[in-house]
């Protein structure tokens, strides 16, 4: 086994403390990781403080992962000693049922094998993940990153990144679509400004939207939102500003973390309009069936990205130089890291730098 260093929360609500633990040996197909940098996704917070139930403790969260491999199993292909790496929020899946077969693993009939909280079905016990100093993959799982880029950077686009990219380039597509810029003629919406958020507005952009509309529920906000690359900035408790935005929408991409209405954002998209949540509070509110009925509007969800497309992904952003806004900081300093999300106040995605470790 090989011994690995990090931070794990050991109940609910609790603070994260070094933790050490053990990795598994290398297998023929395994890559050995030395982690650089993780990012720290609402998420991790959710899952820690249990909202969505089912947490195993001692977790060591982190999903947002950029490091450097520094051993290869015997029969690794893709990889080389040296090369500048990726995970996401998967490291393995059941790889024979139809989901894996159409290459979206994060669907896998059998559960896929979450980077961490996640019981592991082919080596046993629980899997950690990325806020520790090495982590060991099986390559089909890990993305290759361009060296050149701000490699802290490039980290939350693992999770932020895939799972706006995602969604929008599946719901800006049409019969007339340019493949290479899926956003012309489009209005997009984005529904809080954190990691995700951030990353939509980013994206909608480079992918030609005419407008980006940014709903938030912090006024400050409003100016990083415009030099994102916003064209309008709405208060969402503002009852006339959101009614200004009756059905002029395509796409919405909620982001929201908190239980929220969705009925105003309902009402901002034009006829056969698409809603796909991204956030995922523990319970969002009824809604009335009316609100989607009449104008037979799309309200639907997204799950991260596969692995084909989170490659993908990573290579359109290294081409165009879509990168995260982010603050870095240390494993001290988590705990203060951890309120700010949970406050709103991230600018736009933490980053754990690993030799604060
Ligand atoms: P984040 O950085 O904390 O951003 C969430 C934003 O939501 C906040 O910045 C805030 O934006 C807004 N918000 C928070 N509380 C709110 C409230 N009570 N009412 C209205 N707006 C509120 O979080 P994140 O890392 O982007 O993650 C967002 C959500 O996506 C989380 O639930 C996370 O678990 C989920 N997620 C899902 C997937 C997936 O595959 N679907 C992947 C990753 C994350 P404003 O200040 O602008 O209002
Ligand atoms: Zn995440
Ligand atoms: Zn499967």
């Amino acid at each position: 086994m090989i011994a690995a260093r990090g931070y794990a929360a050991h109940q609910a609500h609790s603070a994260l403390k070094p933790f050490a633990f053990e990795r598994r040996e290398l297998g023929e197909k395994d890559v050995h990781i030395e982690i650089l940098h993780c990012g720290i996704c609402h998420s991790d917070i959710h899952q820690v403080n249990n909202d969505w139930g089912g947490s195993t403790y001692p977790i060591v969260p982190g999903h947002e992962i950029v490091g450097r491999v520094v051993a290869i199993g015997s029969n690794v292909t893709k990889f080389k000693l040296g090369a500048t790496v990726g995970v996401g929020c998967m490291v393995d899946s059941c790889r024979s049922c139809g989901p894996c077969g159409d290459g979206v693993e994060q669907m896998c009939e059998n559960g896929a094998t979450w980077t961490y909280n996640s019981r592991d079905k082919r080596h046993g016990g629980v899997t950690y993940g990325g806020y520790s100093d090495r982590i060991v993959v099986d390559e089909s799982f890990v993305l290759s990153v361009a060296e050149h880029l701000d490699l802290a950077r490039v980290a939350p686009l693992l999770c932020a990144g895939i799972t706006t990219y995602a969604p929008l380039r599946r719901w800006l597509r049409g019969p007339t679509t340019d493949p290479a810029l899926p956003g012309r003629g489009k209005r997009v919406g984005v529904v809080g400004l954190g990691g995700l958020g951030h990353m939509a507005v980013k994206f909608a952009r480079a992918f030609g939207a005419d407008e980006v509309v940014v709903f938030t529920t912090t006024a400050s906000k409003k100016d990083d939102a415009l030099a994102l690359g916003a064209t309008e900035v709405v208060l969402s408790k503002a009852a006339d500003a959101m009614k200004l935005q009756r059905n002029r929408l395509d796409v919405i991409i909620d982001t929201v973390s908190a239980n929220h209405d969705m009925a105003p954002y309902l009402a901002a998209l034009r006829p056969e309009g698409v809603h796909c949540l991204v956030g995922l509070p523990g319970e969002i509110p009824a809604l009335n069936p009316f609100s989607l009925v009449g104008e037979q509007k799309i309200l639907t969800g997204s799950s991260i990205g596969n692995i084909r497309e989170t490659q993908e992904m990573l290579d359109f952003c290294a081409k165009h130089e879509v990168l995260s806004d982010i603050e870095p900081t240390t494993f001290s300093a988590l705990e203060s890291a951890y309120k700010r999300v949970e406050t709103s106040d991230v600018k736009y995605r933490f980053v754990l730098d690993a030799k604060s470790l």
